[in-house]
């Protein structure tokens, strides 16, 4: 549109000018066919007396001043012509050069609005539409080869953290990183994008099997493991890998990028961090979503119960403590175990609500003990997102007070990866906490990052050892190994170590001969209801 403006002003200007010339040429030549008249008729009058006939035809006969002046129009007339036509053809080509330089300055421009509308403006990675439109493509050529195709949703999953606590240019700065290292681990047929604020995909075309996919995931795992250097700090971030198969988990990218989500959810709660999608995990499934809204009511319709689980000092062969591990009754489903539904409940935000009940429920029990001699230390246990909320030490607070609870008698549990998710966050809470009376103990320890830089930073009174290890150290040198070496660093470190998982009498007695503190495990008692600890409290040797 811009452009036909131009070239018709342009256009109009022309004739503009070459009107002006003609102009003037036509003065010219009327003065000249006027200065023609006037010295014909002067020669006359001078040469016969008056202005005749014969007169006039005399006077242009033989005087050749008069042939110059006869001469004059002609020389305007083509004066005028040959100049109009230089400035024609000169117009012209500035029409041309013009015209040319608006069309690249479109082409440039439209070039521009065509990569805005389909790049991240912070990576340089394809946006969304582009890399439908590549997966589109990359199906449609795939079914005419008989290829496979694979996509990776890769979540950072506390990309909202690091963005609130550093704010944007450093969030960029990572966000650029990332996308410089995904690069690194795959090659240059495979399609990087940036989908939304905090998820990347990658769209792999070059595979001879599936297997390949997991590699890669665990590859891409390994790279944004690594710290980010940014501004001299050394941030961490937590990834999810999503991965899904084409033609096997879908037939559209809508299908295969949806169900790449759903792969995604089951990741943030695999121990791996990479999950492939499976059709019998979606939580889209009947039964995921409507357990999820059902946890919503357990809580008011006091469907959730705390079981105890003892604690027994290997040396004195003493109760000890009892750790508090959640159970949901479940009108329908019976009794549902935490594993099936607190990783749901960190994702849907529900732990916010299921935490608080535990801590109530947990104090209130060691409450009713300590008011019966029984002095017992409780370990709760608390999932990462509860590490996050700011607002818990002094939620604790409360509800100690509330029920008349001693820091010292409680112990809370949280294992390494809560705390690597947002060390620093996480390293603050568990500072108030600390600094009020409350206790900590390394849950799970063994199956996460195992970083001693961090384990030295936090307040600990105690590691427990996971029941993985645990229960095959009667057969697996190689688990006899890792635990006697743990026993050993804990202590090197001040802290106390608890074995869970000990089912048999075997492997309290090996724990004994390596200098374990406290045993837990099926050979001391399953998780029992209050009413059945308190009985068992009663009954047992310990
Ligand atoms: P965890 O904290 O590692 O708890 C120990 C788990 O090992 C418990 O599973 C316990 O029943 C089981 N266990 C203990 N001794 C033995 C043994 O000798 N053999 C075997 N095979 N298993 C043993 P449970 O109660 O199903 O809890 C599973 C996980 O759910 C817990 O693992 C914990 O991470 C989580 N959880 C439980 N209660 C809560 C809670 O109140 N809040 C949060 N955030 N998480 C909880
Ligand atoms: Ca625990
Ligand atoms: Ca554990």
């Amino acid at each position: 549109m811009l452009l036909i403006i131009k070239s018709h002003l342009l256009n109009d200007n022309v004739k503009v000018l070459k009107s002006e010339v003609s102009k003037t040429a036509y003065q010219g030549v009327s003065i000249a066919i006027a200065a023609i008249i006037i010295a014909t008729g002067a020669i006359s009058i001078f040469v016969t007396g008056e202005i005749s006939l014969t007169g006039i035809v005399d006077a242009q006969k033989h005087n050749p001043g008069l042939w110059v002046l006869d001469s004059i129009p002609f020389v305007f007339g083509f004066w005028g012509q040959y100049s109009s036509s230089i400035i024609a053809y000169q117009a012209g080509a500035m029409i041309f050069d013009q015209t040319q330089e608006l069309r690249n300055k479109t082409d440039d421009l439209e070039k521009q609005t065509n990569y805005v509308t389909t790049h991240d403006p912070v990576t340089d990675l394809p946006n969304r539409t582009l890399f439908y439109d590549r997966v589109e493509r990359a199906i449609y050529t795939a079914i005419n080869r008989n290829l496979l195709l694979s996509i990776l949703l890769i979540e950072i999953e506390n990309f909202k953290d690091v963005y609130d606590t550093l704010g944007r240019n450093s969030s960029d700065i990572i966000l650029k990183q990332i996308s410089t290292r995904l690069h690194g681990v795959c090659t240059e047929r495979d399609s990087i994008a940036k989908l939304d604020g905090n998820v990347f995909a990658i769209l792999l075309t070059a595979l001879t099997d599936n297997d390949e996919t997991e590699r890669l995931a665990q590859y891409i795992q390994n790279a944004l493991e690594q710290p980010f250097l940014v501004e001299r700090l050394q941030i961490s971030i937590h990834s999810n890998v999503g991965i899904v198969h084409f033609p096997e988990h879908g037939e559209d990218v809508d299908a295969l990028v949806q169900r790449a989500g759903v792969a995604l959810e089951i990741a943030q709660s695999s121990h791996k961090g990479y999950a492939l999608y499976d059709s019998s995990l979606d939580k889209h499934s009947p039964k995921r979503l409507t357990l999820m809204s059902e946890l919503r009511r357990a809580i008011e319709r006091n469907e959730l119960e705390l079981f105890y689980q003892a604690k027994v000092r290997i040396d004195t062969q003493k109760l000890y403590g009892a750790e508090a591990l959640l159970r949901w009754n479940h009108p329908k489903h019976g009794l549902i175990s935490p594993d099936e539904f607190i990783s749901m409940a960190e994702r849907t935000r529900m732990i916010s609500q299921v935490t608080p009940w535990v801590l109530k429920q947990a104090f209130h029990n060691v409450s009713a003990w300590r008011k019966q001699g029984i002095d017992l230390k409780v370990s709760v246990n608390l999932s990462a997102k509860d590490l996050h909320d700011p607002e818990l030490p002094d939620h604790i607070t409360g509800i100690a007070a509330s029920t008349g609870i001693k820091p010292e008698w409680i112990m809370l549990e949280i294992t390494e990866g809560s705390v690597m998710r947002d060390p620093e966050h996480a390293l603050n809470i568990i500072n108030r906490l600390h600094s009020k009376g409350y206790q900590f103990s390394i849950d799970d320890f063994g199956t996460g990052y195992s970083s001693l830089a961090y384990l030295k930073k936090m307040p600990l009174t105690e590691l427990k050892i996971d029941k993985s290890f645990v229960f095959d150290i009667l057969s697996s040198e190689n688990d006899a190994v890792i635990v006697k070496a743990t026993i050993n660093l804990a202590h090197n470190l001040g802290l106390q170590v608890t074995a869970e998982g000990v089912e048999t009498k075997e492997v309290m007695e090996k724990l004994s001969e390596y200098g374990c503190d406290i045993a837990q495990g099926y050979y001391l008692n399953k998780p029992l209801p209050v009413k059945d600890f308190d009985e068992w409290m009663r009954t047992s040797k310990y």
